[in-house]
């Protein structure tokens, strides 16, 4: 988010068909809550080209990238590394420490899709549960990204938006943006 290091979002994995929506889903997730960038597999080339047109109506700045090797990202990431998964430590006992790395220092937070390897937990800074219940990776990194941000990512300005949703109590009004 402005103003402070890189957020990037690396999803794992993906399941052609069986994981459309929710590899699209981690992509507008990361998006809307505040990280700077999505890394996908190649396999998931349709969740980047929906991520990118919905920062080129609804804003950025957000990138949303394909990699062909996850490992190499994970390998070289200069940065800290936070692994979201549901055996890890409570999210609760760890955010403070992630807050004051994050201070000075970008973060990858890696969400999977299906069995991560252990060699994404050992590579981590820190294996970090949102409850240790299985649920999802986009509940998880929506969750995970609100406590880092402290919820400063709610009201964050979008730049070069064309398009803006106008909030009321009923009805669906999107307005064109002039800048
Ligand atoms: N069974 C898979 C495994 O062993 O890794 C988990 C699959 S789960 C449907 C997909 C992803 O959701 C996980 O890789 C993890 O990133 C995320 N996830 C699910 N539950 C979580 C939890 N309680 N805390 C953090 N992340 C979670």
């Amino acid at each position: 988010m402005q103003g402070s290091p890189e957020v990037a979002v690396l999803r794992l994995g993906h399941r052609p068909g069986r994981d459309e929506r929710m590899t699209t889903h981690v992509g507008l997730t990361a998006r809307a809550l505040g990280a700077d960038c999505v890394l996908f597999e190649r396999t998931a080339a349709g969740a980047e080209e929906t991520a990118a047109e919905v920062t080129d109506r609804f804003g950025g700045p957000f990138e949303a990238q394909v990699t062909d090797s996850p490992g190499t990202v994970l390998r070289e990431w200069e940065g800290a590394i936070c692994h979201l998964t549901m055996y890890g430590l409570p999210i609760e006992d760890v955010e403070t420490e992630i807050r004051t790395t994050h201070r000075e220092n970008p973060l990858l937070v890696v969400v999977g899709a299906e069995k991560v390897a252990f060699s994404v937990y050992e590579r981590a800074d820190w294996n970090l549960g949102v409850t240790n219940q299985p649920h999802s990776e986009v509940a998880a990194l929506a969750v995970f990204l609100d406590r880092l941000f402290e919820g400063r990512e709610l009201s964050r300005e979008w730049k070069n938006a064309s398009r803006r949703v106008v909030p009321e109590t009923t009805g669906k009004t999107v307005e064109s943006v002039e800048e």
